[in-house]
């Protein structure tokens, strides 16, 4: 008896030894470099919805809490566990803007890759950091989104007019919205349009610092320790703009956000994303957060007007614009 419970003592602890390690896995798990974190993606998504103006149907200004919950959606298709999406996505998060310094960015993600490979081909040495998954495709995904709500809007809009239901394009029209924001906020954080995304890189004079987790300092636990003091609403500019040229006033944004790689740095150095930083901090990150509310309120509110402007007819019945795309 006392060897049968002496084994079912070993036994346990051994359980318990495993539970503790999964979930202390699960916890490591929790805290990777996820970009802004639920609190901020969260709150880009909330507060654009706060700043939509009314001709924006009612159906989206009043999903604030949907948005806000959908603002971290793409993060929560990070894990091992769901390995095909996992990977199928993580390029979309960012995008390494120093590797293709001088592109004329194509309007499609298939040309980039053509675009992409030809440089590759004419680099010595065929580099991988040349490949779109390491350089990254943030603007793509983006304006993808962007045009998957234009199209929502646009049902919706078709359904009203002929006197059908609308709930069903409201509601892929509020996912669409949400999915958006996550790249938005992404975009808004220089940390995502820089080769220098965790940890300073090559020649460092100024001695910036290269460990790999001032990424998730900055933007995870620096946001989320000091929330309250982040709050950024009244940084968002009440009129929205109109975007006449979605995908090249995206690009603009990012290569905005991208001049403020070294500032990030530069504040990291002075202790700005330890414990409660600086003012200098708290206002770098405020700002950041407003800029990415501010650019996905436009894109809402432009995708908004855009769907009134379009008919969707010629998408159905066009052929592909490449000869070479094969028909299914
Ligand atoms: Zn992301």
């Amino acid at each position: 008896m006392i060897r049968q419970a002496n084994q079912f003592a070993g036994q346990m602890k051994i359980i318990l030894l495993r539970v503790a390690l999964c979930l202390l896995g699960l916890t490591c798990f929790a805290t990777p470099a996820w970009p802004w974190g639920n609190e901020g993606h969260s709150a880009i998504n909330r507060v654009a919805a706060e700043k939509l103006p009314p001709v924006v149907p009612a159906f989206l200004r009043n999903a604030e809490d949907q948005l806000a919950y959908l603002g971290p959606e793409p993060d929560r298709w990070r894990a091992t566990s769901e390995l095909a999406l996992k990977r199928s996505q993580e390029p979309d998060h960012f995008i390494n803007l120093e590797t293709i310094e001088g592109m004329d960015l194509p309007p499609d993600r298939y040309s980039f890759y053509r675009e992409l490979e030809a440089k590759r081909e004419q680099t010595p040495g065929h580099p991988d950091s040349l490949l779109p998954e390491r350089v990254g495709l943030q603007p793509y995904i983006t304006i993808e989104v962007y045009e998957r709500l234009v199209v929502a809007f646009r049902e919706y809009r078709q359904a009203l007019s002929e006197r059908r239901n609308p709930d069903f394009a409201a509601a892929d029209a509020i996912f669409y919205a949400g999915w958006l924001g996550h790249y938005v906020g992404d975009g808004s954080n220089p940390l995502h349009t820089t080769i220098q995304y965790n940890g300073w890189v090559g020649p460092n004079p100024k001695g910036y610092t290269t460990a790999n987790t001032v990424h998730w300092k900055m933007e995870g636990i620096f946001v989320a320790a000091n929330f309250k003091q982040l709050q950024f609403a009244d940084l968002v500019p009440a009129q929205p703009r109109l975007l006449t040229d979605p995908f090249q006033d995206y690009l603009q944004y990012l290569r905005d956000s991208h001049r403020l790689v070294e500032t990030a740095y530069q504040l990291e150095k002075q202790g700005g994303f330890d414990g409660e930083g600086t003012a200098a901090s708290r206002d770098f990150i405020r700002h950041r957060l407003a800029a990415g509310a501010t650019m996905l309120r436009d894109l809402w509110y432009s995708a908004w007007v855009q769907s009134g402007q379009t008919s969707g007819a010629a998408t159905s019945s066009t052929p592909p614009a490449s000869s070479a795309a094969p028909k299914h």
